[in-house]
């Protein structure tokens, strides 16, 4: 399975659908447009990218391509990269502690410390790298 996601630099208009908070309990949906240049998202999932929109309150605005909420998503200029789905986990248990190894397009990530400041650990030589 592969899912579409902008390419950077692309101007998009991307409609979401999603429940309005003030009339919740009516169950009433909503759309929402968000018109901009697509960017470099904060998130490390390669399913999110980030709508440079301009709009004062939020400038910025982060999508997941994945997410159900998008109903579609509108090239005005540039495309889309296919972005395959090939994603493993495995748990590690390691003293008292359990980590999640994620293999996401062939990038290794990890849940512990050292992970986090040298983007590599043991825990990912468990999983031997396969
Ligand atoms: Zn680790």
């Amino acid at each position: 399975m592969a899912i579409a996601v902008p390419n950077i630099g692309s101007k998009v208009r991307v409609t979401v659908r999603d429940q309005d908070y003030y009339v919740y309990a009516t169950k009433q949906w909503r759309e929402h447009i968000y018109e901009g240049v697509v960017q470099q998202s904060v998130f490390k999932d390669p399913f999110y990218f980030a709508v440079r929109t301009g709009k004062p309150d939020f400038p910025v605005s982060e999508f997941s391509a994945k997410s159900s909420h998008i109903v579609k998503i509108e090239y005005l200029i540039g495309g889309a990269s296919q972005v395959s789905t090939e994603t493993k986990a495995w748990k590690i248990k390691s003293k008292d502690k359990i980590y999640l190894v994620q293999r996401v397009n062939g990038k290794f990530s990890c849940t512990c410390k050292g992970f986090e400041f040298r983007r590599d650990c043991k825990h990912i030589g468990l999983v031997g790298k396969k």
